[in-house]
């Protein structure tokens, strides 16, 4: 503030910005006597689309699938309509008709035949994901699949890591049974994220919030040949009640506790920068916020922070779920209003957004234009 309402070196005085000239109530620009008239630029559709600020593409969107291990046909969630758990054949069938509509990528969850207190299953060579990645890979090779990598899929206790009463022979007395163990974590979200890359996955999403997560990560992906692959970060994820009907659909809701000792307080937004900021220096190639619409906020000021990595928001279940549910009984109009709040989060900054409404969009999308 200060260096602006100094004289520049030609002795001149500067001219105040034009958020401070509009504050004081000068126009920005030189205008002509008379009143403002704002509505000229939205006077029909072709001023609309050309004044438009925000445009939302099918290329901003990223395709959530959740695929379950002997499974044959798709099973519906019911608390997310149009969303099912798939086969991994039809997984690929599914990931090649977003492609076809223009999307981009998919995120892949995997639902395991079996779960245990180690989730092993989530880097077994052969596991629920990995098939998928391959089966997707040869069906749309150009299709970029990224991975979930955590642990809550796969443990027979649904929590995203190594529980302190599996730390064997000596638990940390000072901790709950229930405790995620941080560093023992680590170790297990690099195999997982290793057999992914492996499998032929190009991105990586650890989502648990495990401290170090994204360091750990890129050095096993290095260490085996992986240097190629990207991480997105979850790196400012909430304990969010939003979350929900993703637990129905991917089977990880915990089975006891909770997942407060690791994901964000909602009430939390300078912690934001903080997670953020590690995740950058410790090599994250994207960064995420999760949830979307309840902190645009935080999309904002990431944007702000952060511009130099891409930015991707998760609207999740819970989030396309109301919207949904309230289309469903005649209380709004659902397709209208996902396309808003889609908008809205692209608008506070994201580049990319994880949309279980991704295929409708992208073909309302192509109608449009
Ligand atoms: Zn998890």
């Amino acid at each position: 503030m200060k260096a602006r309402n100094t004289s520049d070196a030609a002795g001149n005085e500067p001219r105040p910005r034009t958020d401070e000239r509009l504050r004081a109530g000068d126009s920005p620009l030189p205008r002509p006597a008379g009143p403002e008239r704002p509505r000229r630029l939205r006077r029909s559709i072709g001023v609309r689309r050309m004044v438009r600020e925000t445009r939302l593409a099918a290329a901003d969107l990223i395709y959530p699938l959740f695929v379950e291990e002997n499974r044959s046909e798709p099973y519906p969630i019911a608390s997310m309509p149009g969303v099912a758990r798939l086969s991994v054949g039809d997984a690929a069938a599914e990931a090649e008709r977003a492609c076809a509509l223009g999307i981009p990528a998919v995120l892949l969850f995997g639902i395991p035949r079996t779960k245990d207190p180690g989730g092993y299953g989530s880097y077994a060579p052969n596991g629920v994901v990995q098939q998928a990645i391959a089966a997707i890979k040869d069906r749309v090779p150009d299709l970029i699949v990224i991975t979930d990598v955590c642990l809550c899929e796969y443990t027979d206790h649904g929590h995203c890591g190594v529980l302190n009463r599996h730390k064997q022979p000596q638990p940390y007395a000072a901790l709950p049974a229930e405790y995620v163990l941080n560093d023992e974590t680590l170790a297990v979200l690099q195999r997982i994220a290793v057999s992914h890359a492996v499998a032929g996955a190009d991105i990586v999403a650890p989502s648990g919030m495990i401290d170090g997560m994204i360091a750990a990560i890129r050095s096993a992906l290095d260490e085996a040949g992986f240097a190629d692959r990207s991480i997105m970060s979850y790196a400012v994820k909430y304990a969010s009640a939003f979350y929900g009907p993703f637990r129905e659909a991917a089977d990880g809701a915990p089975q006891f506790g909770d997942r407060h000792t690791h994901q964000m307080d909602p009430a939390n937004a300078r912690e934001a920068l903080r997670e953020a900021v590690l995740d950058c220096r410790e090599g994250a190639d994207f960064l995420m916020v999760k949830p979307a619409l309840a902190y645009l906020d935080v999309i904002y000021r990431l944007r702000q922070q952060y511009p130099e990595l891409p930015l991707v928001a998760y609207n999740v279940s819970g989030e396309y779920s109301m919207v949904q549910a309230a289309g469903e009984c005649g209380r709004l109009d659902a397709a209208a209003i996902q396309w808003e709040i889609t908008t809205a989060i692209k608008r506070a900054g994201a580049d990319l957004i994880i949309s279980y409404a991704a295929p409708a969009l992208a073909h309302s999308i192509a109608n449009q234009d």
